[in-house]
């Protein structure tokens, strides 16, 4: 219940292949104006992929920079309308999230997501139930930093590049899941750092399209 991985109560995705040298690169909490652009900026700069874990709320708070994602080649993900932690919740609650969230980004953004991460990683059955019905996979993550707790740019970019193994999905977050405009530059400061350092070591980021197994149309 509180492993972002544990398949106790259902398939999440948690890391790639362990083969070869790739990474994975989501962000999740927003669209956030204040980092949600910046980030947008360095990865089309580096033509680096990415996958954003949005907040319906936030979704239908800051529109503009939600239309600007949805215009880029990035994936979008379901992170619930809320932010709440669904791991105590019933069905009727998380169905409630879920399906708030799924409208929010399919009316503003016009773009189906394909895929979940539950707040804080804590699911139960009914969220893997409802993400089912929904045609979602659900991913987890392999890395972690703590950036939302803004311990300094380089410091963010090191924890980083001292996590780095093959197949990781990294998390960063572009948004706060409790605030609407949360300070995350230190996140979008620490990006091209980051890009650069896993590239110096032969990585290369790829798509989270290529880690799912969603079936489009599926559930919708
Ligand atoms: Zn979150």
């Amino acid at each position: 219940m509180f492993a972002p991985n544990s398949t106790l109560f259902g398939r999440v995705i948690g890391r790639g292949p362990r083969e070869g040298r790739t990474l994975f690169l989501t962000f999740d909490d927003g669209p956030n104006p204040g980092a949600t652009d910046r980030i947008l900026e360095v990865l089309e700069e580096r033509s680096v992929p990415a996958a954003f874990f949005v907040l319906g709320r936030h979704v239908r708070l800051h529109p503009q920079t939600a239309s600007r994602l949805a215009r880029s080649p990035h994936v979008i993900g379901n992170h619930t309308q809320r932010h709440p932690k669904l791991h105590l919740r019933g069905r009727r609650f998380i169905e409630g999230e879920l399906r708030a969230a799924h409208a929010s980004i399919t009316d503003v953004l016009e773009r189906t997501p394909r895929c979940f991460r539950a707040p804080h990683g804590l699911r139960n059955p009914a969220v893997h139930s409802v993400a089912r019905e929904l045609g979602y996979d659900v991913f987890g993550w392999t890395l972690g930093v703590w950036d939302s707790s803004c311990p300094g740019a380089e410091e963010i970019r090191a924890r980083v590049r001292r996590g780095l193994r093959p197949g990781a999905i990294i998390l960063l977050h572009d948004g706060d899941g409790y605030a609407s405009e949360g300070d995350r530059a230190q996140t979008a400061e620490a990006l091209d750092g980051i890009i650069r350092d896993a590239r110096d070591v032969g990585y290369e980021f790829r798509p989270l399209t290529e880690l799912m197994t969603a079936v489009p149309g599926a559930g919708a």
